[in-house]
């Protein structure tokens, strides 16, 4: 594994304060699917202008194989994808004309065919109650907006979900939760900036029975000087958690921004260390996304993928569809 350069890992992020906005209309399958094909289109793109440009030159052989397996590994699906990639464009095919459409099928295939084993729903296990889900991440990565969705889709569900305010270094963050809660009905634990994440972590698990709340999600967060202040935060959250119930957290949910492209890797590798990620959710793959790099990240680190985004407001999140995504990277329609 390569080692974690702390010059590329962002702790800081573009992404601004900004409160959830109000509440959605309905979405329709087809403008959610329309919003993920668009997002990616970046990434789908950058193939096909490269692979057109290469097929087009005459039939099949091993040099243009080794060009095609250069453009995917551009689009940050990484090299085993790749490989895997260019080795099944190449069965068969040699020696004659290939063409474009042919080969997204290929692709679309190659991707969904990784991505498939970590295409896993977020389980909530009855018999944790309180069901603790800690939310983590970088600054701006959308933890605090996926945790907004994720409440709505679970008290949509039945769930009576508790938020704990764990970003406590910002009033905004605090802030952004507290609307979340009161747009959702769900209870927020809070405390006043500056304060103390792993008592409220410790708090919002004890008073979850009296709230009636059967699932606990806490926000963190990402804004943190550097990794020893990372690691020694998140770490005490989860040992005080742990002092209220020996078996929380139940879930460790990573949120990546799929805009950040090949830093995402070292924020995997990082929290995955420090907190014990047991499942992944990319956001903002409706805006310019680098979404390829899901594929790496799945094939390297073995996680599961619970949820992508593909906006701001509370139905913008789905459960990870590999088939979906593959197509939607590959530019095929669903
Ligand atoms: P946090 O710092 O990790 O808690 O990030 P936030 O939840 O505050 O999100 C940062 C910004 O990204 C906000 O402006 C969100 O509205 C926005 N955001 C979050 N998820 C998505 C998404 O799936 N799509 C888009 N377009 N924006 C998102
Ligand atoms: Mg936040």
């Amino acid at each position: 594994m390569a080692p974690v350069q702390d010059e590329t890992f962002e702790l800081e992020s573009p992404a601004g304060d900004i409160a959830p906005e109000r509440p959605p209309a309905p979405e329709q399958r087809s403008s959610w699917w329309a919003r993920l094909s668009l997002g990616l289109s970046r990434t789908s793109n950058s193939i096909w202008e490269g692979l057109a440009a290469i097929l087009s030159k005459r039939k099949l052989d091993a040099d243009m194989l080794e060009d095609l397996e250069d453009v995917l590994i551009r689009a940050d699906l990484g090299i085993a994808t790749a490989a895997r990639i260019s080795k099944a464009i190449g069965q068969g095919r040699y020696d004659k004309n290939v063409g474009v459409e042919e080969v997204k099928v290929v692709v679309a295939a190659e991707i969904e065919r990784v991505l498939t084993p970590y295409t896993q729903p977020l389980e909530i296990d009855p018999g944790k109650n309180p069901f603790v889900i800690l939310v983590v991440g970088v600054n701006g990565s959308g933890k605090t907006t996926t945790i907004g969705k994720l409440a709505a889709q679970l008290s949509h569900k039945g769930y009576s979900v508790l938020l704990a305010a764990g970003d406590t270094f910002r009033a905004a963050a605090i802030e952004q939760l507290r609307i979340w809660g009161e747009r959702l009905g769900c209870p927020v634990i809070q405390r006043e900036q500056g304060g103390d994440a792993p008592a409220l972590a410790f708090d919002a698990i004890k008073m979850a029975p009296d709230l009636g709340a059967n699932v606990i999600l806490m926000d963190t967060a990402g804004r943190l000087q550097n990794r020893v202040e990372l690691m020694a935060e998140l770490e005490k959250i989860i040992r005080v958690m742990k002092k209220a119930d020996p078996s929380a957290p139940h879930a460790v949910l990573l949120v990546l921004d799929a805009t950040v492209g090949q830093n995402a890797m070292n924020q995997v590798e990082i929290f995955s260390r420090v907190a014990g990620v047991t499942g992944l959710v990319m956001t903002k793959l409706d805006g310019t996304a680098r979404g390829g790099i899901l594929v790496a990240i799945a094939e390297k680190f073995e996680l599961p993928i619970h949820f992508i985004g593909v906006g701001e407001s509370a139905s913008d999140l789905e459960a990870f569809d590999a088939r979906e995504f593959a197509r939607a990277i590959a530019g095929l329609e669903n």
